[in-house]
């Protein structure tokens, strides 16, 4: 074990080479060296250890209460959805558990349809119960793909992706999660007249259903297009979990048609001239109206839980900006302080960045362009600022009329 080479001279006490062969010899217990090369090679071995490690056990998997307290923490309103996807993840990882018992009764995989406006959280709400579940997580994007032997990505290497993300360790990767964004972009157009049916929409529908079922898919571990001579990784999608999401844009004009056709009479016109909101309406939604809208039955079958996510208000985006546990506006105030200064907001100027947010019709994602443009003059100059300072961003300064500068100095200690 431990060695000195002839002559008292040190040496690796793995491979035996001096410091004059290798880079580098680090020293352990008085006569223990370790030369960088030993090192690395350790590694390797250690990360190959890694990929077959055993999937970590899922007894461990919160309750569902456990889940949505977790996803309060970081996504604001939403309460219906974090309630129904709680469940059913808890339900789903319950059912991988109890799947290892032979004689239980089989439960079927349950994926989940997240129906809501553009910024509302769908895949903030995927990505933060990956993280607590922790399993490995993959985003894709339902208009990229198509069916195979067509231009475009081919479905597999979303499977791909998740792979990749859980570090090419197999077991661990079929038992993640895949949020597939954008889902409604792919539906029949004129789902009601079938004379021009969307077959590249419907291709993908049927591609993508194979994997939400549960199927053995052979992967390409370099990514791209198949083709014969290559090896394949084989996947086993029957344990992940899909999560959907799409805006549905004018849904809520099929379910009010529908809504209105199961009523009679004066409520007929009742409910077509219905001044219900965007999100009473989503509520309502069922399959029927998602299958009207262009979905193929049997898509719509694979994704049996359906979450309606609300347009979010003013008020929603104020809390957004404040209140999870990184908001943007607790973000700039850690950058801040980490110059020695303070960056305090008015109630009136978070009202005001909320107003510009809902002008365009994203949801919460406008709000980091917003904040970045009156920021930037102020992070720009605020390393070479030598003396502690506040800030006090007004309602003229997101509006850009006065530039965000600081209020008072304080003395440094
Ligand atoms: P969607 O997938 O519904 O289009 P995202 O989840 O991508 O929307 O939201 C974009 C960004 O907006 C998120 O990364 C997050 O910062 C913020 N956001 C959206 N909705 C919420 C919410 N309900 N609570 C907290 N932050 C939100």
């Amino acid at each position: 074990m431990a060695k000195k080479a002839a002559g008292g001279k040190k040496s690796c006490s793995f491979c035996g080479r001096g410091p004059d062969v290798v880079g580098r010899l680090i020293q352990g217990s008085e006569d223990v060296f370790i030369c960088n090369e030993c090192v690395d090679t350790c590694n390797t071995l250690l990360k190959k250890d890694q990929k077959t490690l055993p999937v970590k056990p899922l007894e461990k998997t919160p309750t569902p209460a456990q889940i949505k307290e977790r996803l309060d923490e970081y996504i604001i309103g939403q309460d219906k959805a974090k309630k129904t996807l709680a469940v059913a993840v808890y339900n789903h990882y319950k059912r991988l558990i109890t799947a290892a018992d032979k004689d239980s009764v089989e439960l079927e995989k349950s994926n989940i349809l997240l129906i809501g406006p553009t910024g509302s959280g769908k895949t903030l709400l995927a990505r933060t119960l990956a993280r607590i579940i922790d399993v490995p997580f993959a985003i894709a994007d339902a208009t990229t793909l198509t069916e195979a032997g067509y231009v475009g990505e081919d479905v597999e290497n979303v499977l791909l992706a998740l792979l990749r993300n859980a570090d090419f360790n197999l077991p661990r990767a079929q038992q993640g999660i895949i949020y597939i964004d954008e889902i409604d972009k792919i539906a029949r157009k004129n789902a009601n007249s079938s004379i021009t049916r969307d077959v590249s929409g419907e291709g993908v529908q049927q591609a993508l259903l194979k994997m939400l079922e549960g199927t053995i898919s052979n992967i390409p571990p370099q990514g791209g297009r198949k083709h014969p001579e290559q090896q394949y990784i084989q996947m086993d999608t029957k344990n992940i979990l899909f999560i959907c999401g799409g805006t549905f844009t004018g849904i809520e004009e099929i379910t009010r048609r529908r809504i209105g056709k199961t009523t009679i009479g004066f409520d007929s016109v009742r409910f077509e001239k219905s001044t219900e909101s965007l999100a009473e309406v989503l509520c309502k939604v069922e399959v029927e109206d998602i299958i009207d809208y262009g979905m193929i039955v049997e898509f719509v079958g694979r994704l049996p839980i359906v979450a309606p996510l609300m347009p979010l208000t003013e008020e929603d985006l104020i809390k957004v900006m404040t209140e999870p546990k990184n908001a943007i506006v607790k973000q700039y105030q850690k950058f801040f302080k980490m110059e020695d200064a303070q960056l305090e907001f008015t109630k009136e100027a978070l009202t005001e960045i909320s107003k510009k947010s809902m002008e365009k019709k994203t949801g919460a994602r406008a709000l980091r362009s917003i904040f970045e443009r009156f920021m930037l003059d102020a992070m720009y100059h605020l390393p070479s600022n030598k003396e502690t300072a506040t800030f006090l961003v007004t309602p003229e300064v997101v509006k850009g009329e006065t530039p965000l500068i600081a209020q008072k100095y304080r003395k440094t200690a």
